[in-house]
C-alpha cells in the first residue's frame, strides 16, 4: 500500500484541528487545545485503490517560532491541506502566504495542494463570499472546497481530491 503524507495549514482558529479529526475519527471537537501538533493515520480508498494517508495537524501558522521549523514541516509534507475560514476573511491572507512558501522550499509550482473553507455551517457569519472564492481559485489555479467538520459536510471530498493529485505527481 502507498503511503502519503499531509500537512494541514492555515491560521489559528480556522478549523485545522476540527476538519482533521473529522476525517480521521469522525467525530466533531467543539474544543480542541490550539497548540496540540498531532499526526494521525487514516486509510482511505480512492478510484478502487487503497492509500495510507499521515497526516499532520499543525498547530497553526503562529506555532513555527522560526522559519527553520516551518520549512521542516513544509517538506515532511507531499501534499497540503490549505484552511482558511469562511466566517474570516483575514484568514485567507495567512493561505495566500503559505502557497508562496511552499512552492519555495519545494522549488516548484507543481505541488498537490487543496484549499478548503470551513464553517459553511455558521452562514449568518460568513465573511467570504463566492466570488471571492471563485476569482482566487482561477487566479491560483487550485481546487477550493466549503466544507463543515460540524456537520460533515465535504470532509471526504478534500482529501479524495488531494489523494489524486499526489498519486500522479
Ligand atoms: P484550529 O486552531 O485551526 O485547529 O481550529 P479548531 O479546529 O480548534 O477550531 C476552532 C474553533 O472553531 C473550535 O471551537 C471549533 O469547534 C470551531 N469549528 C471548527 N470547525 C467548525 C465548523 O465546521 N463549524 C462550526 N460551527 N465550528 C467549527
Ligand atoms: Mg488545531
Amino acid at each position: 500500500m502507498r503511503q502519503f503524507n499531509v500537512v494541514v495549514l492555515g491560521a489559528g482558529g480556522v478549523g485545522k484541528s476540527a476538519l482533521t479529526v473529522r476525517f480521521v475519527r469522525d467525530v466533531f471537537v467543539e474544543n480542541y487545545d490550539p497548540t496540540i501538533e498531532e499526526q494521525y493515520h487514516r486509510p482511505l480508498t480512492v478510484d478502487g485503490e487503497l492509500s495510507s494517508l499521515e497526516v499532520l495537524d499543525t498547530a497553526g501558522a503562529e506555532q513555527f517560532t522560526s522559519l527553520n521549523e516551518l520549512s521542516t514541516a513544509l517538506q515532511s509534507g507531499r501534499g497540503f491541506v490549505l484552511v482558511f475560514s469562511l466566517t474570516q476573511e483575514a484568514s485567507l491572507k495567512e493561505v495566500e502566504s503559505l502557497r508562496k512558501q511552499i512552492f519555495r522550499i519545494k522549488g516548484s509550482e507543481n505541488v498537490p495542494i487543496v484549499v478548503v473553507g470551513t464553517k459553511s455551517d455558521l452562514v449568518s457569519e460568513r465573511e467570504v463570499p463566492a466570488t471571492t472564492i471563485e476569482s482566487l481559485a482561477s487566479r491560483w489555479n487550485l481546487p477550493f472546497y466549503e466544507t463543515s467538520a460540524k456537520r460533515n459536510w465535504h470532509i471526504n471530498e478534500v482529501f479524495e481530491d488531494l489523494l489524486r493529485q499526489m498519486r500522479v505527481r
